[in-house]
């Protein structure tokens, strides 16, 4: 491993292994992001950064010369989410990551444990450990990116650059954006008339941080058939997606999302709030009848065939 900053590997040692559990979990859409976001955004800022630790050259996909040594010695100022993408904010720099499919961030100091993303490695693993990818030590805890299929990515950049990338992804709207009106989303729709309104649903240059689940799920609370051609629907279609959206959205915002286990969500006992999406073949929660699976703009996807007629 290569290793920067000032005796990490002693600072890393004296972190408690197994601690009382204080998580979200869940990957990769916006709830899960944005609650990862919240926790780590009450526990990072004022931390300095006393050593980093790359495990995996390829996660960090663009970094300055001299690598995450560049952060020794600089407070985190603030957390931020993009999209899918979470950015800590140290000085000039942004330290942008993206988990995918299987990233989990696990943060430790003393008691304190928090954890979200991937539910595998077990968020109370010991920790650094075998699927631990990126570590930062800072003057009080420390962060861990674990992936079990290194698919996370990493990117150190200066501040405007990293603002720059994620315009670059040209990522559309917060469905939570107040200014996201039904006729701005009507017209980001059209931009993909003719396909499936699930797959423009899933284009995130429609709509930023709307996945598989939460398409199924927005659909559902909408009555909308998710095969229905993005571009035919009526504003009062439009403006009813637009709250079901935020719905489906603060709902799992409130519980913390979904557990997501390579790809396919399985909801935690107490958190079975999911509608549709996931349970095939089981009665619909509004009118009984048994909830569909079918592959839909290339996603195994979920709906009602009577609600979404
Ligand atoms: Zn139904």
């Amino acid at each position: 491993m290569a290793v920067v900053g000032r005796a990490l590997g002693a600072l890393l040692a004296q972190l408690p292994h197994r601690r009382p559990l204080d998580s979200i979990q869940g990957m990769p859409e916006l709830p899960e992001v944005e609650t990862l976001r919240r926790g780590l955004a009450g526990l990072l800022p004022g931390r300095v950064v006393r050593g980093a630790e790359l495990g995996l050259p390829k996660l960090l996909a663009a970094a300055p010369p001299d690598g995450l040594a560049v952060l020794v010695g600089r407070p985190v100022e603030r957390v931020e989410r993009h999209g899918k993408l979470l950015g800590l904010r140290c000085g000039p720099w942004t330290l942008l990551l993206h988990l995918r499919l299987t990233g989990q961030l696990v943060f430790v100091d003393g008691g304190t444990r928090f954890a979200g993303g991937h539910p595998v490695p077990p968020f109370d693993a010991p920790l650094p450990g075998r699927m631990t990818h990126l570590a930062l030590a800072f003057d009080r805890g420390a962060l861990y990116l674990n992936d079990q299929r290194q698919f996370a990515r990493a990117r150190l950049l200066p501040a405007a650059e990293a603002a720059a990338f994620v315009d670059a992804q040209a990522l559309g709207p917060s469905p939570l954006d107040a200014d996201l009106t039904p006729q701005r989303l009507a017209e980001r729709l059209a931009r993909h008339a003719r396909l499936p309104v699930k797959g423009a649903l899933l284009d995130q240059r429609t709509v930023a941080g709307l996945g598989n689940i939460y398409a199924d799920e927005s659909l559902f609370l909408a009555g909308l058939h998710p095969a229905r051609r993005a571009g035919a629907l009526g504003s009062a279609e439009g403006a009813r997606l637009l709250g079901a959206m935020r719905r489906a959205l603060a709902v799992a915002l409130e519980r913390g999302g979904a557990v997501v286990i390579n790809g396919r969500a399985v909801p935690l006992p107490g958190k079975d709030f999911l509608l549709v999406h996931g349970r095939a073949g089981q009665p619909c929660r509004a009118c009984g009848a048994k909830v569909l699976k079918e592959r839909i703009a290339g996603r195994g996807t979920y709906f009602c065939p009577r609600c979404q007629g």
